[in-house]
């Protein structure tokens, strides 16, 4: 074969995955935002089906050969396409060692789990879903195996999702900032109830939320024709391209910031998403390049912006004018103060930036140990509930608000937790490095944050997968990743908001 006609057939194979994966994004996001919950066997076959035939697309002679000729050839290949070509022969290798009727199977098993996980969580029954958590483990215990058997099986997960990430590594992260954070949490319990959140809870009709979900993508300064906002349990964003990006939130009467924050948050990976270069448009490349990154643009938007003072005293006044009854005696400064309170909880999505970490941590230590098969997956539960205590100081009442609380597992992905609180410290070391091109907290009190998301474009977004995570902190930071940024933003944060 040669380079010419090998370049033919991998554009035309391309064309091709793409369009299935399109498709198959979007029958995921129907499944998740409209389809009833009767659908799960005939999504589940179908999955298969497809899973069957992109699997056949990508692992066969002719595709091997093709990338080979390519890769042979890489020094006249264009920059996007070498690099599509390295990625495709890093996948393939790993596909092939996986036999595609367990790659069949999976795909079924997954579909599947997702419901019984809905279930087990609204009946608050771990039960229901255990036999499915015991496939996924197996599942993935066994892909680690079989590609990777001289690795830590965890580590070859973790890898997956961050690229070079090792669990040596995120156990020295985690206990560098649970050392530094656990004593500045009991401090800050020691000082007592000093944040007033009466006014948190009460009722803002969900109308008016809507609209202010509407100016919040204003104030990103997303274009509502590139990027919908759907309602789910369970807020995600999803992506087919630059100019089709999909967030979701959810509303509570009662919890007003809740939605607050889910917009912000998905619409920092939105932000992400639609910022990729137009010379990744169509290509391989045109996305996030690790979960990581992706967590610290949407952690960064959610917390190191949208929790600051100069971002609260931005939006506080459509606040205001949206929920005048129920903000009345409210100050801006309360407001700060109490989207800002740490308080130690249950619930991972609706916690503050400082305990957060410690929520991650109790999955990690978890999953790496379901993974090694150093607990069973029936222990699961008991551990969670034990970890919490010991991590957080909280009593976990039941599996709803413990271990049933998050989709992730359900949905295969073992290893993607460590990301968010990577990606938060990420975030705070990028911020560190903006602060000296561009004065932030003047920009956002002007509603310029679109300034912020050209620095980031610049260095990060329009590089889409062109560059690997490290390559993006080199980018953004000029330097090597360091946690130390993370634990001094967390620190001077809190200790200045209760006056340690
Ligand atoms: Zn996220």
């Amino acid at each position: 074969m040669d380079f010419k006609k090998a370049l033919e057939l991998y554009n035309e194979k391309k064309r091709l995955m793409r369009a299935y994966g399109h498709m198959m994004g979007v029958m995921s996001y129907d499944s998740e935002t409209a389809a009833p919950k009767n659908s799960v066997n005939g999504r589940a076959d179908t999955y298969a089906v497809m899973s069957e035939i992109t699997y056949k697309l990508r692992v066969n002679e002719e595709s091997e050969k093709v990338l080979e000729v390519l890769y042979e050839n890489k020094e006249s290949l264009d920059k996007i396409t070498r690099k599509e070509v390295e990625l495709a022969r890093e996948s393939i290798e790993k596909m092939k060692k996986i036999p595609m009727e367990e790659i069949v199977a999976f795909s079924k098993i997954s579909a599947e789990a997702q419901n019984a996980w809905v279930e087990a969580k609204n009946n608050s029954d771990y039960s229901i879903f255990e036999p499915y958590l015991e496939k996924i483990v197996a599942f993935n215990r066994r892909t680690a195996s079989l590609v990777a058997p001289e690795k830590d099986p965890y580590d070859y997960l973790l890898d997956n999702f961050e690229k070079g990430l090792t669990s040596e590594q995120l156990d020295n992260f985690f206990s560098k900032i649970r050392s530094a954070l656990v004593p500045l949490i009991h401090r800050i319990i020691e000082k007592g109830d000093v944040i007033r959140t009466d006014f948190m809870s009460r009722n803002c009709p969900i109308e008016k939320q809507r609209e202010f979900s509407d100016y919040l993508m204003q104030v990103l300064k997303i274009n509502r024709d590139d990027c919908t906002i759907g309602e789910t349990e369970h807020p995600f964003t999803t992506n087919f391209n630059k100019h089709d990006v999909r967030i979701t939130t959810h509303y509570h009467e009662d919890l007003l910031v809740s939605n607050m924050y889910s917009v912000i948050h998905e619409g920092g990976h939105a932000l992400y998403e639609l910022n990729t270069g137009d010379d990744l448009y169509g290509s391989e490349l045109d996305n996030g390049t690790s979960m990581g990154i992706h967590e610290a643009q949407s952690r960064f938007y959610e917390n190191i912006i949208g929790r600051s003072e100069a971002f609260v005293s931005l939006i506080f006044p459509k606040v205001k004018k949206l929920f005048p009854e129920q903000f009345k005696d409210v100050s801006e400064r309360e407001f700060y103060l109490a989207v800002n309170k740490a308080e130690p909880s249950l619930i991972r999505t609706e916690a503050d930036e400082l305990t957060y970490s410690l929520h991650i941590m109790v999955r990690y230590e978890l999953e790496k140990k379901m993974i090694r098969g150093e607990i069973a997956v029936k222990d699961i539960p008991s551990e969670w509930n034990r970890l919490y205590k010991e991590y957080l100081g909280v009593d976990v009442p039941d599996d709803k608000h413990g271990v049933l609380q998050d989709m992730h597992w359900s949905g295969g992905m073992l290893g993607y937790f460590p990301s968010y609180a990577l990606g938060s410290a990420y975030g705070a070391q990028i911020v560190e490095s903006m602060k000296k091109d561009l004065d932030i907290e003047k920009l956002v009190r002007e509603n310029r944050i679109d300034r912020i998301t050209e620095w980031l474009t610049e260095r990060i977004y329009k590089y889409g997968k062109l560059i690997d995570p490290a390559e993006a902190i080199q980018n953004a930071c000029g330097a090597e990743f360091d946690p130390d940024f993370y634990i001094n933003y967390l620190t001077e944060k809190y200790s200045k908001i209760y006056g340690l």
